[in-house]
């Protein structure tokens, strides 16, 4: 079995790191998993102002540049050793069925970003593409066989949204092809955790579902309004899980230029996940549906087959557990609004 490739294994410590959306959800705990292992230049960059981004990690260089600027675009990669795009305008269900000019309009960021990537010399760029890529014809149903890579062709990708990482994904494969740069695509399955979006409207169905079993605890109305009619089915993928995975996709020399799933394959009902969290908050809350709300595909799973075999591993973190980390941490965060302290969103 091939020794599998981290950053810890291939980089010095002192190899420039860029991490692009970094005030954000994942490529912000990306950026605190870089410091923890020890790498010393690391730079964070997204286009909100330093006071909002979700993490400020201490001892990182924080660059607050539109990434859909050109110029921004060179000066975020200078002198980097790597460079993860992981900048996107994103949200759940609610965001990108609303907004999808706003979604395509973040392939400008991947477009300069790769080429001043690739003029900066950089050794390996990442980008963070979306189950959302796939052919939604196969995702009519809620017991749809799992998605495997090759689903993505023929095209029908989710309208705005998936269509902007599809392109996307074709560019870093022709970047490689055509110009030889090493480039990494990981396709992520809902991803949650402690430090994502948990209010505001671009939040997704598990930090959604907590915050309202919160908040109906905390008014005594015991009801939780739910997108659809639960039945649609999907597969969660904790944090921590996607921060390793990014890490080992970027590593490993049989992925360059290759789309991988990087999902849980765990499948659950947007009605199981409620039941998981009724469990953890300890109440039980009577659901009403709202069928005119957005909900998107009827079902979508990842099928492993390819990370398991290519890289010995796959998502494994329980939901029950993620989702109890999260639930805390979303509670906490009520809490501390309530109390008018500085929040996540
Ligand atoms: P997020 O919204 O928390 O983070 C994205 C960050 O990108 C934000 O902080 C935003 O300000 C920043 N950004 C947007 N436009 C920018 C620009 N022009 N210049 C610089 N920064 C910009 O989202 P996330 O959940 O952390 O997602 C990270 C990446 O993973 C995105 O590419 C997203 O499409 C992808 N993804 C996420 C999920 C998920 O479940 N969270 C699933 C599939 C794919």
């Amino acid at each position: 079995m091939k020794k599998q490739q981290t950053a810890a294994t291939m980089c010095d410590k002192d190899d420039l790191i860029v991490i692009c959306g970094a005030g954000g959800f994942i490529a912000g705990a990306l950026t605190r998993y870089f410091c923890e292992q020890g790498f010393t230049r690391l730079r964070a960059v997204d286009k909100k102002p330093l006071p909002e981004w979700y993490q400020r990690v201490p001892g990182v260089e924080n660059l607050s540049l539109d990434l859909s600027d050109e110029a921004h675009c060179k000066r975020a990669v200078e002198g980097a050793v790597e460079v993860y795009n992981l900048a996107a305008d994103m949200g759940g269900m609610g965001f990108i069925e609303r907004f999808r000019v706003e979604c395509l309009r973040s392939v400008l960021i991947n477009t300069h970003l790769i080429e001043a990537a690739y003029w900066a010399g950089v050794e390996r760029y990442f980008f963070a593409s979306s189950a959302c890529a796939y052919n939604t014809e196969l995702q009519k149903d809620p017991h749809v066989r799992a998605l495997m890579e090759s689903d993505a062709y023929p095209a029908m990708a989710e309208r705005g949204y998936g269509w902007e990482k599809l392109i996307s994904e074709m560019f870093c494969q022709e970047y490689h092809a055509e110009r030889g740069m090493k480039t990494a695509i990981a396709r992520f399955h809902n991803v949650y955790g402690p430090y994502g979006t948990w209010d505001g409207g671009r939040e997704k169905a598990p930090a959604a579902l907590c915050r309202k079993a919160i908040e109906a605890k905390d008014s005594g109305k015991l009801e939780i309004d739910i997108w659809g009619d639960g039945n649609q089915t999907r597969s969660f993928m904790y944090i921590d899980d996607c921060i390793k995975g990014v890490d080992m996709i970027m590593h490993s020399d049989d992925l360059i230029a290759t789309p991988i799933n990087l999902g849980s394959s765990e499948l659950v009902s947007i009605n199981e996940l409620v039941s998981a969290i009724e469990d953890i908050a300890d109440v039980k809350l009577k659901r009403t549906y709202d069928l005119t709300a957005p909900q998107g595909v009827a079902g979508r799973n990842s099928d492993n087959t390819m990370i398991e075999k290519i890289l010995n591993w796959e998502p494994d973190t329980p939901l029950r557990d993620g989702m109890g980390k999260t639930y805390t941490w979303i509670a906490r965060q009520y809490a501390d609004r309530k109390a008018g302290k500085r929040t996540v969103s």
